[in-house]
């Protein structure tokens, strides 16, 4: 065994670190308070080739594997929770199902540009009735001669207005059939018929933009078909367990940026004569917050390092996420506790990391849910 980094993957890490700490850190918090969408980091990124990190070379991205794409999503995360999503969403949700799935021109028409950072990608696969439970989808994808005509409504599509391409889960089978029923068709947003409500007020992750979409006889030729006719939920279920790792990287991160200022402020700050670290109920916070990181990180490298190898990581994905996704929100509230009141206030930045860690228990599968597909191995 080897757990060892690879020169390459240490030298990305400091890059990306480089790049985050000089562009990203230092807006975060106006990011978060005003909710813009931070495209200035996000043309850097793709300057530096990030926005297409593990894309085939041939399709213009750096060919670089998996590991790679967590140690981003994990310094992204280090920085600022919005920035990450964006990139996790763009990377995990629209580049990875095209890669995977797209025919050699799809691959050529859509994933060129989205790896070029020239556009950003989105998938739709929640509904107003559906989330967890995908064979609910109500949105028809209808085969009407070279064409599809798409009708129905998505929710929560992160990235979508922003998106120049949308990857949409829909029905194209029967009402009564269970299985086959699904397609994903690829829709350039600005498609007549695509109708994104302005981006839904939430919790945190406020630079990240989710959108309402309402699809009203958007017409997409019949060669949109992403992958097999009918093996939407299949290809579905491949690309959330390479996302799982992409959220479990994520959160890492944002429980690195946490512990980092709770470790910093509790050694300034002063009670009863001694810095706070110097307290043991505080000492132990941190400790229990360095346990959980490293147990996080070594899950979520373990899950992408299977993925490079070739061989299933289905639950190994599941797990990593489910740990790491959790013990962000507990270092990220105790990082909050640390700082006192201070913690509470948007200047320390802590609280913002609690906020947007909250969601990363829910996106790409609840707790829930990695807890029904882990125990499927029970
Ligand atoms: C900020 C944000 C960004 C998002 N981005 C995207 C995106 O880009 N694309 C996209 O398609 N979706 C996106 N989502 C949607 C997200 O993936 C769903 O919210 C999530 O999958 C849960 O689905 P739901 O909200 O319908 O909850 P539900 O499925 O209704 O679940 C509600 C609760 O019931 C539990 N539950 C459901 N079924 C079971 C069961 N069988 N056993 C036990 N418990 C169960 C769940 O764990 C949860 O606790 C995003 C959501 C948010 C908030």
């Amino acid at each position: 065994m080897d757990f060892d980094l690879s020169e390459e993957h240490r030298l990305l890490r400091q890059s990306v670190r480089g790049f985050v700490e000089k562009e990203i850190m230092p807006v975060a918090r106006r990011i978060d308070e005003t909710g813009e969408f931070p495209w200035p980091a996000l043309k850097g990124l793709a300057k530096l080739g990030l926005l297409g990190l593990n894309v085939p070379e041939a399709y213009g991205g750096a060919g670089a594997d998996h590991l790679s794409a967590a140690i981003l999503l994990e310094e992204i995360g280090r920085g600022c929770g919005s920035t990450g999503l964006i990139v996790a969403a763009h990377l995990g949700l629209a580049c990875g199902p095209l890669a995977a799935f797209g025919s050699e021109e799809q691959k050529r028409k859509w994933l060129r540009p989205l790896a070029a950072g020239e556009m950003l990608g989105c998938l739709g696969l929640t509904e107003p009735g559906s989330g967890s439970d995908l064979r609910a989808t109500r949105t028809t994808a209808r085969r009407d001669g070279d064409s599809w005509v798409l009708n129905g409504s998505k929710m929560w599509l992160t990235n979508g207005a922003e998106a120049g391409v949308a990857i949409l889960l829909c029905r194209t089978g029967g009402e009564g059939e269970r299985d086959g029923i699904l397609s994903h068709i690829i829709v350039p947003t600005d498609t007549p018929g695509m109708k994104f409500d302005p981006p839904e007020p939430k919790m945190g992750l406020h630079g990240s933009h989710t959108y309402a979409l309402s699809i009203e006889d958007v017409r997409v030729p019949a060669e949109n078909l992403l992958g097999g006719e009918g093996r939407g939920l299949g290809q579905t279920m491949a690309v959330l367990d390479g996302g799982r790792i992409g959220i479990g990287a994520l959160s890492l991160g944002l429980a690195q940026g946490a512990y980092e200022a709770a470790a910093k402020y509790a050694g300034e700050r002063q009670a009863f004569g001694s810095p706070l670290k110097e307290h043991q109920a505080i000492a132990f916070m941190l400790a229990d917050m360095i346990t959980e990181i490293e147990a996080s990180r070594w899950l979520v490298y373990r899950a992408a390092w299977l993925r490079d190898q070739g061989r299933s990581y289905t639950k190994e994905a599941s797990i990593a996420k489910l740990f790491a996704t959790e013990a962000a929100e507990r270092i990220a509230r105790n990082a909050i506790q640390i700082h006192g009141g201070n913690g509470y206030s948007p200047l320390y930045g802590v609280e913002r990391i609690y906020r947007d860690a909250r969601l990363m228990t829910i996106g790409e599968g609840t707790s829930e849910i990695q807890r029904m597909v882990i125990s499927r191995f029970a």
